[in-house]
């Protein structure tokens, strides 16, 4: 009965000291991950591990790849108009090749910019020298993370700096779990020459159906979040125009360059070494998204789970950072209770199965979260109110 697994200490040891509920398993039996990434996968898309060892200058990776690049668009809502590129590497590779392949020489990028990850994307433009403008939300230092990017402050950028280039925008800002409304905001863009990307790393299939609407010329997506893959590979969903672009732009770097990928890709190959396992995993995951109904049947998931948690967050006393019609479906920032802090929480919760995650930046020292990613089975969901509730009575003794 003392046994561990993945480092979790089990029930029956601790159940009868602490009053510990019996812990929470994943579908493998090991932790429930509560956090924006890397998520519980399932046992299916973990056998796809075992396929076996291939190397990727056979046709059988030609396959996999031409697979994955078909499937990649239509598992967000988007058709044939957009052609994928992946890139081994998190997601932040993606917004590094994103950025760098689109901004020609002498222009500049717009960063649309309400949480960390629209400050990372500011971060990489300026690693690299390029030119970059900020749109940030109207309001105090709280309203920033809180609040969505409106359009007229966009079309006001857009006005003031004839040199953009590029617009950027995070999709689902991870930081809070805003959504920004990226389909207005496209809408906008287009109004100019200027093309438009989303960092939609943490909203591919799990969000609202924008993508579709938005239709921006670069979508970047990984495959360890909505789409319940392992961590490794990223990819950009490209337009005719983002692909003409890259054609256009000096390579500002050797591994990260679209051009590169899209040349070797036009010959079914790939310019490096893939994550040729976590391919294989992908692969099956977005076959397990087709089989369970798509992308829509995804988002309908993730709303239901949203508001199953979100109940019990609210019977539990506790209050959720962003506004109700802002907030997306799979991320929830918490605020701390009086006199309870993170590090002792996010223990107790642990022993209970579920691991949760720490606000961000500024945020962590009054906040937590608890991100619905991944394969997660309806009863976990179910069982982390009781789990929180003893929890926060632990902690609180
Ligand atoms: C997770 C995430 C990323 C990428 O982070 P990595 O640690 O590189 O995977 C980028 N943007 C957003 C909005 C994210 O949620």
């Amino acid at each position: 009965m003392s046994e561990t697994i993945e480092g979790t200490p089990r029930a029956g040891v601790l159940a009868k000291s602490e009053n510990i509920s019996w812990p929470a398993q994943s579908e493998t039996g090991g932790l429930v991950l509560l956090t924006p990434g890397p998520a519980c996968t399932s046992a299916r898309v973990k056998s796809a591990l075992l396929r076996g060892d291939m190397t990727h200058r056979e046709p059988e990776f030609s396959n996999l790849a031409d697979g994955l690049r078909r499937k990649l668009p239509k598992s967000v809502g988007l058709n044939e108009t957009h052609q994928a590129i992946l890139v081994t590497g998190s997601g932040t590779a993606a917004d590094e090749m994103a950025i760098i392949s689109s901004v020609r020489e002498g222009r500049a990028l717009l960063v649309l910019n309400n949480g960390v990850y629209g400050a990372r994307l500011i971060a990489i433009a300026r690693a690299y020298r390029i030119v970059v403008h900020e749109v940030v939300p109207v309001g105090n230092a709280m309203d920033l993370w809180t609040t969505p990017i409106s359009v007229e402050s966009v079309r006001t950028a857009l006005n003031e700096h004839p040199d953009i280039d590029v617009v950027a925008c995070v999709h689902h800002e991870t930081t809070a779990g805003l959504i920004n409304p990226i389909a207005e905001i496209a809408e906008e863009v287009r109004r100019s020459d200027a093309l438009f990307m989303t960092d939609s790393i943490s909203a591919t299939a799990n969000e609202a159906p924008d993508l579709a609407l938005a239709r921006p010329d670069i979508v970047l997506g990984t495959s360890n979040k909505g789409l319940h893959g392992f961590p490794g590979i990223s990819f950009l969903l490209c337009s005719e125009r983002a692909i003409e672009r890259f054609a256009e732009v000096r390579p500002r770097s050797l591994y990260l360059s679209a051009a590169t990928y899209l040349n070797a890709q036009r010959n079914g190959d790939v310019p490096f070494t893939p994550a040729v396992q976590i391919c294989y995993a992908l692969d099956e995951a977005l076959d397990e998204l087709e089989e369970a109904g798509g992308y829509f049947a995804r988002m309908e998931l993730y709303r239901a789970r949203g508001a199953l948690v979100r109940g019990g967050f609210e019977r539990l006393g506790l209050s959720i950072l962003v506004n109700e019609q802002y907030r997306s479906a799979s991320v929830t920032t918490l605020s701390l209770p009086q006199g309870i802090e993170y590090s002792p929480l996010h223990d107790e919760l642990k022993k209970r199965g579920y691991v949760m995650y720490a606000g961000q930046g500024k945020l962590s020292l009054r906040y937590f979260r608890i991100c619905t990613f991944g394969a997660i089975s309806w009863q976990n969901l179910e069982q982390l109110e009781p789990a929180l509730r003893e929890s926060l009575a632990a902690v609180n003794r």
